[in-house]
């Protein structure tokens, strides 16, 4: 894929949608927030952002929006930032819900424990927040690992899709590493 100024869709039923349009427009990308069937399908890759998987889910089997996000996250990049990222993994757990398995990983939800234990942190240079975060675990062979912490891989990478367990747009040191990489992998 060879994009010049990839239109990136942000899922935008709930969640930290907004604060990801100056990181995608400082990578060189143009921020398009979607929550249609038709707009899904003019956006060149997706971010589905943190906030609430089991509420997401919810709202998109209550717009009917499954079949369409699935058929386009099977065919353009996805990054999945926590909540999303559990959106995207093969297996949740803690408990199990429904997931598009668009990348081989289990997630355990809340794998850091309640809102007290969220926290900031450092990631490639960029402050990053862990909120209610999941921890990725079973990790198939060919996923790239591209940071982690003492609990295992943070920020992973499976062909075009990615999945951070972390928040990097709260930064306002815009691009982020994370946008950078995934918008530079589209316009490469
Ligand atoms: N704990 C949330 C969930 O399970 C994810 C939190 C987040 O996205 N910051 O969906």
């Amino acid at each position: 894929m060879s994009l010049s100024k990839p239109v990136i869709g942000v899922l935008a039923l709930q969640g930290c949608v907004d604060r990801h349009g100056p990181h995608i427009e400082a990578a060189g990308g143009v921020f398009k927030t979607v929550k249609t069937a038709a707009q899904f399908d003019e956006v060149d890759a997706f971010i589905l952002p943190g906030g609430e998987s089991t509420t997401m889910l919810k709202l998109i089997d209550n717009f009917g929006l499954w079949k369409s996000l699935e058929r386009n996250f099977r065919a353009k990049p996805v990054w999945g930032i926590c909540a999303g990222s559990i959106l995207l993994a093969e297996k949740v757990e803690n408990p199990a819900q429904k997931s598009f398995g668009i990348l081989p990983i289990t997630v355990q939800r809340n794998g850091y424990g309640r809102q007290l234990d969220s926290y900031k942190t450092e990631i490639e240079g960029c402050e990053v927040s862990f909120i209610r975060a999941p921890v990725f675990t079973d990790i198939a062979a060919n996923v790239e690992v591209l940071a982690k912490n003492e609990t295992g891989p943070v920020w992973i990478r499976h062909g075009r899709n990615m999945a951070s367990a972390f928040h990097p747009e709260l930064s306002f040191d815009t691009p982020s590493p994370m946008h950078r990489l995934f918008i530079e992998s589209l316009r490469a």
